[in-house]
């Protein structure tokens, strides 16, 4: 499949949604207990497991899930430091609405302080190198950091949602980190995943509502026009190839 086969026109605003139909409905609800069965699956094989919530749509909904059925999966985000402030409303919302701990996890300052200093604070825009490098100090190792000692991370990833994600799977193991991980939501279609957030009240980041479909740091992310693929808004000046910032490298 191309990157134009899974083009989109984005999120449209939540009072110009359209109220799923019984088709989608039923969709959801199949879709939802297929998530709910992998991630009893997953608890029984690995106790020792996190959800990786980047607070984007789908890992809302994933947390959606985990909290209302009490799961014990815990919660992390990484918070880069250059997150929009509409991406630190929704966490604070989170935490609050669902009464769950969200662990947050920050970059090593010993290695931040050293990069900005000789790259300057937006050096993530000169080259390929710099901007992974940039989500290698403010993601990567961060992320490493939290899954040392677990037994396996979940994630909220759809193969819909770029051209490095057609091939994944739901079960994976990440090779970096040398540890099984997961995507439940794998097979979800966009549209699935917002009729989700409308029937269960799941907060989401208010972004998504100005054609935000996907967010990450706020240099890196802007919105995206009518037509243009889900991911075109990350890292925009970047070939869709290499758009990717390490966190989920294909098998
Ligand atoms: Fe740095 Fe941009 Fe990567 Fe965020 S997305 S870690 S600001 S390069």
């Amino acid at each position: 499949m191309t990157s134009a086969s899974i083009s989109s026109i984005g999120q449209p605003k939540a009072a110009t949604r359209p109220a799923p139909d019984a088709a989608l409905v039923t969709a959801v609800a199949e879709k939802s207990a297929l998530v709910m069965a992998r991630l009893n699956t997953i608890i029984d094989h690995h106790p020792n497991v996190v959800l990786a919530n980047s607070l984007g749509a789908e890992d809302m909904v994933l947390m959606d899930m985990i909290c209302k059925d009490n799961l014990p999966i815990g919660i992390f985000t990484l918070d880069t430091g250059r997150l929009n402030e509409e991406t630190y409303a929704l966490l604070a919302k989170a935490q609050q609405q669902y009464g769950r701990d969200i662990e947050i996890m920050t970059p090593d300052y010993k290695q931040l302080e050293p990069w900005v200093r000789e790259h300057g604070i937006n050096g993530f825009y000169d080259s390929v190198e710099n901007r992974k490098a940039c989500c290698q100090i403010r993601k990567l190792e961060p992320l490493a950091r939290t899954l040392k000692g677990k037994d396996a991370w979940i994630t909220g990833l759809r193969a819909a949602q770029s051209v490095t994600r057609q091939n994944m799977d739901w079960e994976d193991f990440d090779t970096l980190n040398n540890l099984p991980k997961f995507n439940p939501l794998i097979e979800w279609s966009e549209k699935e995943i917002w009729a989700y957030i409308d029937l269960n009240n799941v907060p989401y980041n208010a972004l998504h509502d100005h054609f935000y479909p996907s967010i990450g740091c706020a240099p890196c992310t802007r919105a995206i026009t009518p037509g243009e693929d889900v991911r075109a808004g990350r890292w925009w000046w970047e070939n869709p190839e290499t758009k990717e910032c390490g966190l989920h490298k294909a098998k």
